[in-house]
């Protein structure tokens, strides 16, 4: 596929000539296919720990949601919000019981579930004042300007400013700075309770009973962002359902369309109420096929495999602490919970992800020294235990220069 005539450039010659040069991509070849744990590529095969970014809960192209999404497509494919859809109405069921809110919003994806989020908070909340909608530090919640205002990373921002009036984050991860910070003007706080990009970080119990506190004295609401989080990664459906936390909404993506574009919001019937007719909307939010797709991700969690993912999770977690105390002097600790952890190298972790590649191992640095692994929930200790054998391996001959 990528072999060079004289006359026919490859795939990789012609993406650069024709694509958005936004992505630095893996440089492993073409893919051919991908099915369950691996990526095939022109140049060889790959055990994927990343799952498509947190999106692949059952792997590449899982049986099942190939057949969904076959027998969705000989019926429709896309209509428009104008339509009762039978898919739609099935998923946001799933996710009730599931999660236990009580009105779904669906979106393509996850900036637009916090951009509608932080709109939804702003219009329930429906005061000329009471406007600010303010982030925690470190965080990601997206690329579009909603997202980026609650921000605080120079990487995601530079040269994108002014951004909306009254956003901002918090300046550090402290009580006294949430407390300086959130006024009775806060509209609204949104909040990843681990945060994904920016290395797998769990935010302590005392911030969030302080933001619970904060939210009955000032009467914001408080977002949980799930999109990394949620849909069964840590173990339970929803992250914050480890916490003391109880948000007001929360909004999820990746895992929740088994591969294809989906987002959702979730919150109460009351705060669902500010989004009549006409003040909200998506042309393909909720499409047919993802949410199809969807519907088989939730039936596998709740046959079993959140429970699975918990043990699996414990138990993965619990070996690379091995691994973490065999290597002192190169691994600080492991972070996160589930089957979204970071491994947290005391330098740069680029080297390690380069050494698993050439191993056959796809992974991910973040914040510079984190290893993040996010493997399908499917995965099975057999597989995860060679990906062990690999880390440990690469581990022992890593060297800084
Ligand atoms: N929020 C979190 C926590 C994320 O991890 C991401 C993506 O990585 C987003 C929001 C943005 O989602 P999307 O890339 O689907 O717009």
């Amino acid at each position: 596929m990528t072999t060079a005539t004289a006359t026919e450039p490859t795939t990789i010659q012609r993406e650069a000539r024709s694509l958005f040069p936004t992505y630095d991509r893996l440089k492993i070849g073409v893919v051919s296919h991908a099915s369950g744990m691996h990526i095939h590529t022109d140049q060889g095969s790959y055990v994927d720990m990343i799952a498509g970014l947190g999106v692949n809960a059952l792997g590449h192209s899982h049986p099942l949601i190939v057949d969904a999404i076959r027998e969705q497509a000989g019926k429709y494919l896309h209509l428009s919000n104008l339509y009762y859809q039978e898919p739609q109405v099935r998923l946001a069921e799933q996710l009730q019981r599931m999660s236990g809110w009580e009105r779904i919003f669906f979106t393509n994806s996850g900036t637009e579930a916090v951009e509608g989020a932080l709109k939804l908070a702003r219009k329930y909340v429906s005061s000329a004042t009471k406007t600010e909608l303010v982030g925690l530090p470190n965080s990601f919640h997206g690329r579009t300007y909603g997202a980026l205002s609650v921000m605080d990373k120079e990487k995601y921002r530079m040269g994108y400013g002014p951004f909306l009036e009254g956003s901002s984050a918090v300046g550090e991860l402290t009580e006294e700075a949430i407390e300086r910070h959130l006024t009775v003007n806060t509209a609204a706080v949104i909040l990843e309770v681990i945060q994904g990009e920016g290395g797998i970080v769990t935010i302590p119990e005392n911030i969030l009973s302080l933001l619970t506190q904060l939210r009955e004295k000032y009467g914001f609401l408080i977002i949980a962002d799930e999109i990394q989080s949620g849909i069964g990664r840590t173990g339970k459906f929803l992250a914050y359902e480890h916490t003391s936390l109880k948000p007001d909404i929360v909004v999820c993506a990746k895992a929740i369309g088994g591969g294809l574009p989906l987002g959702a919001i979730l919150t109460s019937e009351a705060i669902a109420e500010a989004l009549r007719a006409g003040v909200h909307g998506t042309t393909f939010g909720g499409n047919a096929l993802a949410c199809v797709a969807g519907s088989v991700v939730l039936d596998q969690l709740e046959d079993g495999l959140m429970h699975e993912v918990a043990a699996k999770g414990e138990w993965f977690k619990g070996e690379l602490e091995k691994i973490c105390y065999r290597h002192p002097g190169k691994i600080y600790k492991i972070l996160g919970r589930g089957f979204m952890l970071g491994v947290s190298y005391l330098n740069n972790a680029k080297p390690v992800h380069a050494a698993l590649l050439e191993r056959g191992y796809i992974t991910n640095v973040t914040h510079e020294t984190i290893l993040r692994l996010l493997p399908p929930l499917i995965a099975d200790k057999n597989e995860l235990g060679l990906f062990l054998e690999a880390l440990e391996a690469v581990t022992a001959t890593l060297t800084w220069e």
